[in-house]
């Protein structure tokens, strides 16, 4: 049996004129994340956490920001690559635990609406799945809504199947 661990972050600025998704959700906000792809956040930082827990490197590797193939995709396919890679080398996902930092909008209500999703995607039981909402208590980049944040750390393991 072999356990593993991984961690991802990302940050994304908030700019008019997109669309806000996190988790693989739309969330209704007057702004949206600027970015390559459709920049969410959450599911950046949870493809590098899986990326890492299985020594892949990172999202910027996979799926370059140069590459036309990315430009506005949804993370959700990133995502998906990403969780084959883990089945295909063997492994199945314990459990995510992940925090989103985002002074505005207040996520409280979407969290369980994102973890149905994030877990229907990979796969998984949706209590291996735990999605935080944080502010920055109005604090430095994120707490003048400049932009979101997300942590993400998965434990994974080869050889049990669940
Ligand atoms: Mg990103």
């Amino acid at each position: 049996m072999e356990y593993r661990v991984g961690i991802g972050y990302d940050i994304h600025r908030l700019v008019e004129g997109r669309k806000l998704f996190l988790g693989g959700v739309e969330i209704p906000y007057v702004k949206g994340l600027l970015g390559h792809s459709d920049a969410d956040v959450l599911l950046h930082a949870l493809c590098d956490a899986l990326l890492g827990a299985l020594s892949l490197g990172d999202i910027g590797e996979h799926f370059p920001d140069t590459d036309q193939k990315y430009n506005g995709i949804s993370s959700v396919e990133l995502l998906k690559t990403v969780n084959n890679l883990v089945r295909e080398k063997g492994f199945s996902i314990n459990n995510i635990d992940a925090v989103v930092i985002a002074q505005e909008p207040h996520l409280e209500h979407f969290k369980k609406k994102i973890a149905a999703r994030i877990s229907s995607v990979l796969g998984i039981e949706e209590n291996s799945l735990n999605i935080k909402a944080k502010t920055n208590e109005g604090l430095d980049d994120i707490g003048r809504k400049e932009g979101i944040a997300a942590y993400v750390v998965v434990s994974v393991n080869k050889g049990v199947l669940k």
